[in-house]
Order: C-alpha cells, then structure tokens, then sequence
C-alpha cells in the first residue's frame, strides 16, 4: 500500500522514532504524544483495522502484545499500569487505516475516556 502512511514508516521511506523491530511488527514514538510514553505498535503487514482480522492473523496479535509487554518493561510503565487503545472507524477516531496499538503511560488516566 503505496500510499499508506504506516506502511510506509514500516519500509523505512518515512522516518520515525523507532522504539523496536521485530520479523512481524514495529514499533515507534508518536509523533504527537498524548502521555509521557505514547508509542505505536504496527503490524508490517497492511491490515486496515480491527474488522480484518482473522484466526490467520493470530499469530501477528501474539506477537504484537509479546512486543507490547516488552516495550512496557523497558519504557518502565509495566509495574505503574498503561493503557492499549485500538480505535476503529471513524467515531472512535480512527485516523490511520492500518492497524495500530496505541500504548500510553506515564500518567494518570481518567476513564471513560473522551
Ligand atoms: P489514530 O487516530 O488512532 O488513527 O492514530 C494515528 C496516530 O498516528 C496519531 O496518534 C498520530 O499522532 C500518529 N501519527 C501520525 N503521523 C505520524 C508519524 N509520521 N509518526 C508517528 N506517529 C504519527
Ligand atoms: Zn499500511
């Protein structure tokens, strides 16, 4: 998806503040960080959202929230408490079709959220 912003940032032609790479997904720095660590968990593989996934997909998931766990560790926000948000669709403000786990930590946090 030539004109997909994430997979573009996951084939390098936009540079970002990467955190971590593995085989199956990246993970980089928010460029407009709502929490101390606000970071984005992608999978390389251009899946729009949340509807697309299926059981083939599983194996991506585990790996996305094994790289989640670890990240949490190594940014400090494990013992604290942090939150993963996934919106979908435009009412949950979805802005980025290809799937993305948004980590945030840091802070306190109010729920429900806005
Ligand atoms: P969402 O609104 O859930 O689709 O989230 C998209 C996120 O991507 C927002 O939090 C943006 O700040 C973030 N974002 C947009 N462009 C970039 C970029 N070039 N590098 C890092 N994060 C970005
Ligand atoms: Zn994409």
């Amino acid at each position: 998806m030539e004109d997909c912003l994430f997979c573009r940032i996951v084939n390098k032609e936009v540079a970002t503040d990467i955190v971590e790479e593995r085989p199956t997904a990246i993970a980089f720095r928010d460029i407009n960080p709502q929490a101390p660590v606000h970071i984005l968990v992608v999978p390389k593989e251009h899946i729009p959202s949340i509807k697309d996934l299926d059981k083939e997909k599983c194996d991506i998931l585990a790996d996305i929230f094994s790289l989640i766990n670890d990240i949490a560790v190594s940014e400090g926000i494990s013992q604290t408490g942090y939150r993963v948000v996934v919106n979908t669709g435009e009412e949950a403000g979805q802005d980025v079709d290809h799937l993305h786990f948004h980590m945030l930590g840091g802070r306190f946090m109010r729920w429900p959220p806005g």
